[in-house]
């Protein structure tokens, strides 16, 4: 390939993002490393804005998928609101200056510190799973004399078509509330003092590539809106149909976004409704990638391993969803070869890719893992002691930016407290 996207290009034999070389951020900031476009977060979150011009919306960039403070503060720089799963998401958003009145949170095991914080820190409304997370947090909201906005979140029993890790529409998931369960709890919630019914939530799962899905959930959510108005809630504002939009791995088209807001438009135009979605991937995932070093090219028997110093602890889509990831060279060579590429980590599981054909590599060459930007740098972990990746930012000038240092040493034990042993 090419072109990999529209930031991310060969430049004659270098690979660069945004005009910046890969080889040389490599080479200045030492690897294992991410790189992302400031650009391309610009525009696809614009992309997004244009296509729901005309009907009331709020586009709340899910963090999870890569929450970096600087990411952040691009996407609230563009009125983006912010969908948060934790105390530390809220921690975070807020950190990055997003307007509170901005913020959803979800998650299925809300604590109560959390709801506590969540409610001190004015947001937006809560995403809400179960009739026992709504008796908690109004609960907490009494007890504050307050009264707290929620979205319900159904479970609208729809295939998204995705691998079952991130399958989360269906009667089967964890998430979200029955729609017939929620029929059964109509009256117990409007008795319910400390919160008021904002809207209907759903988010049916993620790398979903076609529109059908979330047509067929939007349309369940939109009768159930209008059931729930002719029981007497009349304070739904909001249909939140989630995240989810496919993004490009390997060779999928870019997800259709102009023609599901057009379907959008016209189930939800008149019925007074705000809309709310949460991308996360879609909007970090193609603007980054993870820049690692060839340690040693070693053959065994038939095989040939790239085995590098970027690892399933950097990356761990691979490992963990037998997730195809696109690797090219940071400068690319004649000819190709069939290899495996790996990290040090002592698992067999730790692979960025098995039995792929790339361009010729050789030790000390830098490898660009793409697609990188969503569920890369947020899933990182320190297995093995090993540090965490620094980040860089390619500003919209062309110039990289440092906006994470690599950890320290100091930093892997600098939580833990020695005590005398007997
Ligand atoms: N909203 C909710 C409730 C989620 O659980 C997720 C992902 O898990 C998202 C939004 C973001 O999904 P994606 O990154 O696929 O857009």
């Amino acid at each position: 390939m090419n072109s990999y996207s529209d930031y991310f290009t060969y430049s004659g034999r270098d690979l660069v993002c945004d005009g910046a070389s890969l080889r040389e951020a490599a080479a200045r900031f030492g690897t294992p490393l991410y790189v992302y476009t400031e650009r391309g977060f610009r525009e696809r979150l614009l992309e997004i804005e244009k296509a729901l011009e005309g009907i009331d919306h709020l586009v709340c960039y899910s963090i999870k998928s890569n929450s970096n403070i600087n990411l952040l503060k691009i996407m609230t720089g563009l009125g983006s609101g912010m969908d948060v799963v934790s105390g530390g998401e809220i921690y975070r958003a807020l950190a990055a200056g997003a307007s509170p009145g901005k913020i959803v949170f979800a998650g299925v095991g809300k604590t109560d510190e959390e709801i506590a914080y969540a409610l001190d820190s004015g947001i937006l409304m809560f995403n809400c799973e179960s009739m026992l997370e709504i008796d908690e947090i109004n609960r907490i909201a009494l007890r504050k004399n307050m009264v707290a906005g929620i979205a319900i979140r159904i479970n609208p029993d729809v295939d998204a078509n995705t691998h079952h890790y991130i399958t989360t529409g269906k009667k089967e998931n964890k998430f979200g509330v029955a729609i017939d369960h929620l029929r059964e709890n109509f009256k117990k919630l409007g008795d319910t003092r400390g919160v008021t019914l904002l809207g209907i939530h759903a988010h049916i799962g993620s790398q979903i590539t076609s529109i059908e899905p979330f047509v067929a959930a939007l349309d369940r959510q939109v009768a159930l809106i209008e059931e729930l108005r002719r029981a007497g809630f009349d304070s739904i504002r909001y249909i939140n149909m989630g995240g989810g939009f496919g993004i490009r791995y390997r060779d999928e088209e870019f997800f259709p976004v102009a023609r599901l807001a057009e379907e959008i438009k016209k189930r939800i135009a008149s019925l007074g409704l705000t809309l709310i979605i949460e991308p996360g991937r879609y909007l970090s995932g193609n603007n980054g990638a993870l820049l690692v070093k060839v340690l040693f090219k070693k053959k065994s028997g038939a095989k040939t391993f790239l085995i590098t110093d970027g690892a399933m602890n950097d990356l761990i889509r691979p490992s963990l969803y037998n997730a195809y990831q696109h690797i090219l060279n940071c400068v690319r060579r004649d000819g190709s070869e069939v290899v495996d590429v790996v990290g040090p980590v002592c698992e067999s599981g730790d692979f960025f890719a098995k039995d792929r054909e790339i361009t010729v590599s050789a030790q000390g060459d830098y490898l660009a893992v793409m697609s990188a930007g969503a569920y890369g740098m947020s899933m990182a972990s320190r297995y093995n002691s090993r540090r965490l990746p620094a980040e860089v930012l390619i500003g919209s000038d062309g110039k990289a930016k440092l906006i994470r240092e690599r950890d320290t040493f100091e930093d892997l034990v600098a939580k833990e407290r020695l005590e005398k042993l007997v």
